[in-house]
């Protein structure tokens, strides 16, 4: 059981296409992936940066988590995702050192993945983001 990489890092922000533009007329980074998760209350895209990635998402309508974020900070990072092989056992991990999870089971995140969300008040305020990454690399 190893963290193998940041996956990428989240950044909350209200306006996905102002963002998107400026980071490609600015800094020539371009999003490769970009969908609208119903079940997660998001819109994100996925800019890759060599290894890694930023990974923007934008509240839909009733994700109040998010928005909050936004009300009180303004746009900016969110949370960071480290790439894991098996969510699922990170979770047995944490909770059995009797650490709070978000998610007490992996979901599905962007590009199908399995996430897992653990509490920030598990890691110092930090929200991190455990993500299992492609099988094939
Ligand atoms: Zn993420």
């Amino acid at each position: 059981m190893k963290i193998k990489k940041i996956s990428h890092i989240g950044i909350a922000v209200s306006d996905l296409d102002g963002i998107l533009k400026l980071f490609k007329v600015k800094l020539g980074l371009e999003h490769t992936h970009r969908e609208t998760l119903p079940e997660h209350g998001v819109e994100l895209a996925v800019v890759p940066i060599g290894e890694s990635a930023l990974e923007f998402i934008r509240p839909l309508e009733g994700n109040v988590s998010i928005q909050k974020f936004l009300e009180k900070r303004g746009p900016g990072m969110h949370h960071i995702s480290l790439e894991v092989d098996n969510a699922a056992e990170w979770i047995e991990h944490i909770e059995s050192d009797g650490d709070e999870m978000i998610d007490r089971k992996p979901r599905i995140g962007a590009a199908g993945c399995p996430i897992a969300f653990v509490h920030p008040k598990t890691l110092g305020g930090v929200l991190i983001e455990l993500e299992e990454g492609d099988k094939s690399d």
